[in-house]
């Protein structure tokens, strides 16, 4: 699949990136009469520049006036340095702090296949943060920048609304046909945070990962978020109560039609998450990951 910047309302466009696997994130473009409001940059500087140039294809001339980055991982934040200078960027308070502590844009750990090459990109922060809520105007533009209310996919996760397009950029709170990812996050709220995502009045909805989606397809999608969930705390009660380790209770969980979802091995990362909410244990994110390499037999895939 080749990514394409899709029109998907009027003033409003979606970066859609090949499959949605590891690093492979969605972006967006929402047009401004005083400058273009962007959701999310990508993981890389070859991946950036192909999204900017197809900024400019279909908005020539206009300025970059704001950025939301919907969470602090990289493959929404990578790219923010190759933003202009004037562009405001806009983050949740937590997320901003999470990035400010995050390392792996130094180099990444060989837990990928290709590793990623970051290339010309440093850390970049946002210079605006905000706590419930957030309105962007440009023009008669409105972009809603809303917290779920509870640590979710992140700590400091964002959706960014548009109520004159219809459309809903949910960040990592929606993962489509991709499998989900709590491992920063929480369990419970991301289920929660669902509920969330169901209260806006949107026609189109563009996931962190995955194709966009249309109001009649969502309630399908969040109805499998939740059976994923529940899923993961079922075999999480039952993998603490035996007594095994999180990669041990993962290869015994039973994924059911999720096996077939790109990332599968993301349900060791989930457990690992899962056991440290039931346990009040403390999450080791290497040891995490190393599992997760375990369960899927090589380094994850990914592309550059
Ligand atoms: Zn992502």
């Amino acid at each position: 699949m080749t990514d394409v910047l899709a029109r998907i309302a009027p003033g409003a466009w979606a970066w859609i990136q090949g499959d949605g696997s590891w690093w492979i994130g969605n972006a967006g473009l929402v047009a401004g009469d005083e400058g273009d409001i962007l959701i999310d940059t990508c993981a890389t500087e070859t991946r950036t520049r192909r999204f900017l140039d197809q900024v400019k294809a279909v908005r020539p001339g206009s300025p970059i006036r704001f950025a939301v980055n919907t969470h602090l991982h990289g493959d929404h934040t990578h790219g923010n340095s190759l933003l202009p200078g004037s562009t405001i960027i806009v983050g949740h308070s937590q997320m901003r702090a999470g990035l400010a502590e995050d390392t792996i844009i130094d180099g990444c750990p060989p837990f990928w296949n290709p590793v990623p090459d970051w290339g010309g990109v440093r850390k970049r922060l946002p210079s605006v943060t905000y706590e419930d809520r957030l309105v962007l105007h440009s023009g008669s533009t409105e972009v809603h920048v809303v917290h779920p209310g509870c640590v979710a996919h992140t700590p400091g996760d964002s959706v960014a609304f548009v109520p004159a397009a219809g459309t809903l950029f949910t960040g990592d709170l929606l993962f489509h046909g991709v499998t989900p990812l709590v491992f920063m996050g929480s369990l419970d709220g991301a289920l929660r945070s669902l509920d969330r995502i169901a209260e806006f009045d949107a026609d189109v909805v563009v996931p962190g990962h995955g194709a966009v989606l249309r109001r009649e397809d969502l309630d399908a999608v969040l109805e499998a978020h939740r059976r994923y969930y529940r899923l993961i705390r079922t075999a999480a009660r039952a993998g603490v109560a035996a007594g095994i380790p999180p990669l041990e209770a993962a290869r015994r969980a039973e994924l059911g039609d999720f096996a077939a979802f790109p990332d599968a091995e993301r349900i060791v990362l989930n457990l690992h998450r899962a056991y440290v909410e039931i346990t009040d244990g403390t999450f080791d994110l290497l040891a995490a990951f190393e599992d997760a390499v375990l369960y899927h037999g090589a380094p994850l895939p990914t592309s550059v």
